[in-house]
Order: C-alpha cells, then sequence, then structure tokens
C-alpha cells in the first residue's frame, strides 16, 4: 500500500502545527513547529492567499488523518463508520480513530509513535485477549487487553518509549501495568479527554465529508 515515507517533520510544517509524528523529539525544543520554520516551499516572507472555506476543512481533514498516519480511503471509510453511529459523528469518528490497535498501543506508551506502533502490530509483537493480532486498524472493545509479546518486551525501543509511562502516565480511558507491559481500554474515549487533539475542530471534517 503506498505510504508517505518523507520526513515526518515536513508535514507538521505544511499544516502549521504539531502533529506528533516523531515520539518525543515533538515533546522537545528541537520540534520544527515549536522552532516557528517556515513551511516547506514558503519563505519566511512568503504570504498565504486567503483560504476558502474548502479549503480549510480539507486542510483540518489532511491534519487529522495524519495524524494518525492513515490513507484516504481507509479515513474514509472510517468516517462512514461514525456517520451511521447515534450521537455528534465528530465525537463518533475521534472515538473510532482512537480505539484502532496501533494508536492505543501508542497511547499505552509502548511504542514513541503511532507509526512505531503500527510496526509493531504489523509485525506481529502485539497480543489482544492472547491472541496475535497483525491488523493496525483492528478496533478494540472495553476491557480488552494488549499486551507485548516476549520479543517486543526485550526491545530498546519499547524500554525508550515506556519512559514516558513513568513522565506522563497514561489517559484516563487505558490501564497499563508498567512491569508486566500489558495494558486494558477501560472506556469509550470521549472528546474532552482527548486532550492532545484540542486544536483540532473535527465538525470541519463533519463538514467536509457531507458535502
Ligand atoms: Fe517533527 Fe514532531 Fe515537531 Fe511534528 S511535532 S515537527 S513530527 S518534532
Amino acid at each position: 500500500m503506498a505510504r508517505y515515507t518523507g520526513p515526518q517533520c515536513r508535514l507538521c510544517r505544511a499544516e502549521g502545527s504539531k502533529l506528533f509524528l516523531k515520539g518525543e523529539r515533538c515533546f522537545s525544543d528541537h520540534c520544527a513547529v515549536t522552532r516557528k520554520r517556515p513551511a516547506p516551499g514558503k519563505g519566511l516572507r512568503s504570504r498565504q492567499g486567503k483560504r476558502t472555506d474548502y479549503g480549510v476543512q480539507l486542510r483540518e481533514k489532511q491534519k487529522m488523518k495524519r495524524i494518525y498516519c492513515m490513507l484516504e480511503k481507509q479515513f474514509k471509510i472510517t468516517f462512514q463508520k461514525a456517520a451511521g453511529m447515534p450521537g455528534r459523528t465528530g465525537d463518533s469518528l475521534i472515538a473510532l480513530l482512537e480505539k484502532r490497535l496501533d494508536n492505543i498501543v501508542y497511547r499505552m506508551r509502548f511504542a514513541s509513535s503511532r507509526k512505531q506502533a503500527r510496526q509493531l502490530v504489523s509485525h506481529g509483537h502485539i497480543l489482544v485477549n492472547g491472541k496475535r493480532v497483525t491488523i493496525p486498524s483492528y478496533q478494540l472493545r472495553v476491557d480488552d487487553k494488549v499486551e507485548l509479546g516476549e520479543k517486543a518486551k526485550k526491545l530498546l525501543s519499547v524500554k525508550e518509549s515506556m519512559k514516558e509511562y513513568t513522565r506522563s502516565g497514561v489517559a484516563p480511558w487505558l490501564e497499563v501495568n508498567p512491569d508486566a507491559l500489558v495494558g486494558f481500554l477501560r472506556a469509550v474515549p470521549r472528546r474532552n479527554d482527548v486532550t492532545d487533539l484540542a486544536d483540532i475542530k473535527e465538525q470541519l471534517v463533519v463538514e467536509l465529508y457531507s458535502k
């Protein structure tokens, strides 16, 4: 499947906001957005024309898609599923994106970025309720158990990313045992709980796809 393989920071610079694609670096002073580096192809003095409503909605969708490392088709299918669910479509969309296995592996601090989490899943390092699952988009259900395989427990990258658990813990809808490297999804994530997406306006994505 075609996938963007260029520099991750370039995507953030293009959107003008942090998409958190590079783990620890994203929280450091080395982050290109923190350092206010200009968008690719745009000098400091270049001007951006006024965006149309469509342009603004499109950019917001691109941002969300990139945050969750998804391709257009996959993202649209997730949106359609959210649109068929009761309640606010934007909230359902975020809940579906957050319950993806690769995202949960990242949120449990077993990986320092969603990209790394996706690799752990597709390389067969993750078990859900005791069974190996290699599908990054796999939807978890409340009380599902997620654990690392024996090989992955020894990976340096896992040990490194678990340092973030020591620093910040995990999101309120998760429970993690950092010694056993096992976690549980304890609730469906609510919009207000996903604080690192505070800048994302999912309603614009709903408007874009509802045209
Ligand atoms: Fe790079 Fe992360 Fe900063 Fe984005 S948020 S520019 S990926 S360091």
